[in-house]
């Protein structure tokens, strides 16, 4: 796999993440190929659909590729995702055998710490892992920032006209003033 092929998957892998972005979730999304290139699973943030944080990217295109492949096993397999696994994920990633892991943007509040093993710094995993490892970090990061930046963006702008109607209605009802944090 060159990088020319990891940047076309990045590519589906963010297109995970708009549909993600489409549906009001926090827009990040996953790919998991074959060996040779077949894509097994998709899979893109399903949090609030559910109603649950198990519904991550990466848990439901691992789901998808152990179900089309008829195994658990991801032994010869890449994984694609928009932002940085979290431990959850990376956890999964492992005991699914994925060794190889693609990601976008540095997730620092809930990353695995991958960023550790792209410089190297591989202590950590090798218990897992041994010398096999192939961790790529900043493929296509700044659409993958962007999408994110973009959700947030529209959350705060919601957040505060919810809290304006907020007071209005306050008012109307009590004749009080409420103050109300924005
Ligand atoms: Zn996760």
């Amino acid at each position: 796999m060159n990088d020319k092929k990891h940047l076309l998957f990045m590519q589906k892998a963010l297109r995970q993440a708009e549909l993600a972005l489409k549906k009001k979730e926090v827009p990040v999304g996953a790919l998991v190929v074959d060996s040779q290139g077949n894509i097994l699973g998709r899979g893109y943030n399903k949090i609030e659909k559910t109603g649950c944080q198990a519904s991550h990217a990466e848990v439901i295109a691992i789901k998808k590729a152990c179900k089309k492949r008829g195994d658990w096993r991801l032994d010869d397999c890449w994984i694609y995702v928009t932002l940085e696994p979290c431990l959850m994920c990376f956890g999964l990633i492992q005991l699914s055998r994925i060794k190889r892991v693609v990601f976008g943007a540095t997730s620092e509040l809930f990353g695995a710490g991958l960023g550790d093993i792209v410089s190297g710094n591989i202590d950590s995993y090798k218990k897992f892992y041994k010398n096999n490892l192939i961790i790529k970090g900043g493929l296509k990061e700044k659409e993958s920032v962007d999408i994110l930046k973009e959700f947030f963006k529209t959350i705060r702008k919601k957040r505060k006209v919810r809290g304006e109607a907020k007071i209005k209605v306050l008012r109307k009802g009590s004749g009080e003033v409420v103050k109300t944090q924005k």
